[in-house]
């Protein structure tokens, strides 16, 4: 996109967790660069310049990147690293915050994120590759591959950046209730329709999730979001003890996945036989 990186302000140094970047230099952040493109995979971004270089961001659990027309405030503790970033030339508008520079930055109030230095996009490919299908752009198809036949429970899968990448916690729960699942259900127990329902459940959950800017300190991540809105709309997060939406009786708390998570035991009802072919039938 041609934009360049004319300025890198750091706050903080020990969130450079690659050995790469434990003693930061300003080059190394990508000071003075051509951005080439950002990227995304679940929960990390990806700075890739056109000379090669790529500089990771992942989010961890709080963590995001926003575009912003001021640099952060010395009272600003959570704003980690802020890029500003330059575009080529008010012709060619074509980059997602328009004509003017803008401050790319970085906060993390939990501080599980964390930045690292690749030396090409090569390396950015392989490190991606470890991770599930982007839960958000994937075609549903390739996310049904992921999951289908799992002999996980189902909030533990959604969760597994290894088998689907950009699910956090809120998500995964909201995801499930809209779908009908129950957050330790075992995968394969599940029919294939239902597991269509769950797919179709996550991308619904995550597209209003971006349109709404993400949750506040929480979990989803987009470059162009506004200060989360998103809260608001979740139908059963952080909701234990509430009336269930649907059915109206009170929500579960539960630990599933090791994560605080509510369910509602009526509307997601654990499976327990195997579903598909019965013994006998002609399929
Ligand atoms: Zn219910």
């Amino acid at each position: 996109m041609g934009a360049t990186i004319v300025e890198v302000r750091c706050g903080r140094h020990n969130m450079l967790a690659t050995t790469s970047l434990r003693s930061p230099r300003p080059v190394r952040l990508l000071n003075g660069a051509t951005v080439a493109s950002l990227q995304r995979h679940g929960k990390q971004m990806a700075i890739v310049t056109v000379d090669g270089r790529v500089l990771v961001v992942h989010l961890g659990m709080s963590g995001r990147m926003t575009f912003e027309s001021a640099p952060p405030t010395d009272a600003d503790r959570h704003a980690h690293v802020a890029w500003l970033v330059q575009p080529k030339s008010p012709s060619k508008p074509k980059v997602p915050w328009g004509n003017t520079a803008h401050w790319l930055v970085f906060r993390d109030p939990r501080r599980f994120g964390e930045l690292a230095s690749l030396a090409s996009p090569t390396a950015l490919e392989r490190r991606w590759r470890a991770l599930g299908p982007d839960a958000f752009l994937a075609p549903p198809d390739a996310l049904m591959a992921a999951l289908r036949g799992l002999r996980r429970q189902a909030k533990a899968a959604l969760l597994d950046q290894a088998v689907l990448a950009g699910v956090g916690n809120i998500y995964a729960d909201e995801s499930l209730f809209r779908a009908g699942v129950h957050p330790t259900q075992s995968l394969d127990r599940l029919s294939e329709d239902r597991l269509v329902r769950l797919i179709a459940a996550i991308q619904v959950t995550l597209t209003a999730a971006v349109n709404s800017g993400g949750s506040t300190l929480r979990d989803y991540v987009d470059a162009n979001a506004q200060a989360g809105g998103y809260q608001s709309y979740h139908l059963i997060y952080g909701r234990a003890g509430e009336a269930c939406p649907t059915c109206g009786r009170p929500l579960e708390g539960l630990t599933a996945a090791g994560r605080t998570t509510v369910a509602c035991s009526t509307c997601q009802r654990l499976i327990h036989k195997r579903r598909g072919k019965v013994a006998g039938s002609s399929g």
